[in-house]
């Protein structure tokens, strides 16, 4: 058997506007669902053809960070559109690589494109460059006050690292491609091997749209290869000023580490792991614990588990109604059918990490889907473990990247608030209880936010919305900057450095930045918002 993705994938890397295939090292996407390898061959990129995107992308942020946010809106409506434009075989592409469902497909490039278009428009009204203006007062005493103006202005070529688990909306044109392509920085992506092909044709999109909206050769590259040697080279090139990942702690840490051993440091924006732990109260257990299993049951096995907010821990205290939920719970998981995942490895590293959190010390397991599965599909599972056992063995404290979840029953209030304080840092934390008693639990809900970046009331923690508001991140290891978002508008804020002129005469200043303030955007004039010139 054969499994074919679209003929109009080359296999070649994107250097700017030309497609080029220099090396002699290729590799095969995977088909996970027929268990065979894909059948074009992708050719690894040379040293010479990254730094020939970087030097590329250098000259291209030249003219590029000169653009107005209505010329910069114009490229990501394009890109957008492009995208649509590559029809079903972009959608046969991405699920002959991933092994996810069509659903899933279309549902993740409409994300890709709502992202785009809400960044086309955050740029294009303007006021995300918060424009900052502290007029001068010449007459000050005992010295004039000079007239200073800021706004951020873009860092530089950013290098984005494709995710395996969003090979639209976290990869090639996702939200970190975006919002720096919206900030003004080049961007060179780092394909993900899993799905390079996918990779390609959103490339090919991105590369007609810059033809079409007059972008400079080089504003995008698509490098296709291994981590450690692309990767590493794009993260060491002097060129590069950031980088956006993610994926796993181990790869995030590594490229930070690089990053920061570099004779020029740069910032490398990585979201990484996260266990996301959801805290059951007592009211909410007993009065609604038999449908919070039915839901957590469906949470814990979206997508096959393979989402940065999977809830991966099950907190309570020891009762009969949370007795009665973890039986609830185990019963419901083990009525779904079994999905599957995105690569023969990542099935591989589920098993292992499930089985090494089972076979620990004092962890019961409750829930194990017994039926035989097609290969790479993945089995879900409950374990349990009480409170101090938790807490003394950091082994559990690991994200189990699949339908997988640990269940932790504290004796009392303290001991969960003790288990909460032991926690590492996470994307999201949630709360499912009855607003009668919310207030007894203060304390913890102040360690929880010490922990997290997201809090969630009475929902789920796997859904993360684009919007301005969202906080995608946390404190590390879910990232390594919790004073950042990944995904929403504000992510754009990673890509920009704050830059400021003193004294500078009106007419030579940022349109943003002038009296007349002829864009109209909101701006900190003298201490107050306002959308008025001076
Ligand atoms: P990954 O192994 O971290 O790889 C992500 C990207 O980083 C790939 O392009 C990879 O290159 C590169 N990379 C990894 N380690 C590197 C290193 N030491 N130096 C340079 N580049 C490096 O993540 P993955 O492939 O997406 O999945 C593997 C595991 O990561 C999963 O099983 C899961 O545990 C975790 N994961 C977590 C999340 C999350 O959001 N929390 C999302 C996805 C995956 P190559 O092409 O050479 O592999």
């Amino acid at each position: 058997m054969i499994s074919t993705i679209t003929k109009r994938v080359t296999g070649k890397n994107q250097i700017g506007n030309k497609l080029s295939a220099e090396g002699n090292v290729t590799h095969k996407t995977f088909n996970p669902k027929l268990n065979i390898e894909n059948d074009s061959n992708f050719y690894e990129a040379t040293i010479e053809e990254v730094n020939e995107a970087v030097e590329l992308a250098n000259e291209a942020f030249e003219e590029y960070k000169t653009f107005s946010g209505a010329k910069k809106a114009a490229f990501l409506n394009a890109i957008a559109d492009e995208i649509m434009a590559l029809g079903d075989d972009l959608i046969q592409t991405y699920c002959s690589e991933s092994g996810l469902p069509e659903g899933r497909a279309i549902g993740e490039r409409g994300r890709t494109i709502f992202q785009l278009q809400s960044f086309a428009k955050l740029v294009e009204e303007g006021s995300w460059i918060d424009a900052t203006i502290d007029t001068a007062i010449p007459d000050r005493q005992p010295l004039p006050k000079a007239d200073i103006r800021k706004i951020n202005i873009p860092i530089g070529p950013v290098v984005v690292f494709a995710a395996s688990n969003f090979p639209l909306a976290f990869s090639t044109a996702g939200g970190d491609t975006a919002s720096a392509l919206a900030a003004g920085c080049p961007v060179i992506v780092k394909s993900h091997s899993m799905h390079s092909g996918t990779g390609e044709l959103v490339a090919s999109a991105i590369i007609k749209a810059a033809e079409k909206t007059g972008m400079p050769n080089g504003v995008f590259s698509n490098i296709t290869g291994s981590g450690r040697v692309v990767g590493i080279a794009l993260v060491e090139h002097p060129n590069v000023k950031a980088v956006g990942f993610t994926g796993s702690i181990a790869g995030g840490r590594s490229l930070f580490n690089k990053a920061a051993s570099r004779e020029t440091p740069i910032p490398v924006f990585a979201e990484m792991g996260s266990i996301n732990p959801v805290i059951t109260l007592p009211e909410a257990l007993k009065t609604r614990g038999e449908e919070l299993a039915k839901t957590y049951a469906s949470s814990i096995t979206l997508g096959t588990g393979q989402f940065c907010t999977n809830p991966g821990l099950i907190l309570g205290i020891e009762s009969d109604d949370f007795s009665k939920f973890i039986t609830n719970l185990s019963n419901e998981i083990v009525k779904i059918d079994p999905t599957c995942m995105l690569h023969p490895n990542i099935k591989e590293s589920y098993d292992a990490n499930k089985d090494n959190i089972i076979s620990q010390d004092k962890t019961h397991t409750v829930a194990n889907y017994a039926n035989d599965t097609e290969a790479n599909f993945a089995k879900q599972a409950l374990a349990v473990v009480n409170g101090s056992d938790f807490i003394e063995n950091p082994n559990l404290h690991q994200e189990v990247f699949g339908p997988f979840s640990l269940i932790v029953k504290c004796k009392d209030k303290k001991e969960l608030e003790k288990v909460v304080s032991n926690l590492e840092g996470q994307l999201t934390g949630t709360i499912l209880g009855n607003n009668s008693e919310i207030n007894e639990y203060n304390y913890l809900l102040s360690l929880l936010s010490n922990k997290v970046g997201r809090i969630i009331f009475n929902g789920v923690p796997t859904g993360v919305e684009v919007c301005s508001s969202m906080v995608h991140g946390g404190p590390y290891p879910s990232s390594t900057d919790p004073r950042f978002t990944s995904v929403g508008t504000s992510s754009i804020k990673r890509w920009v450095r704050p830059f400021s002129y003193q004294n500078w005469p009106n007419e030579l200043l940022p349109e943003e930045l002038k009296n007349e303030n002829s864009l109209g955007i909101s701006r900190l004039v003298n201490n107050k918002i306002t959308n008025e010139k001076i």
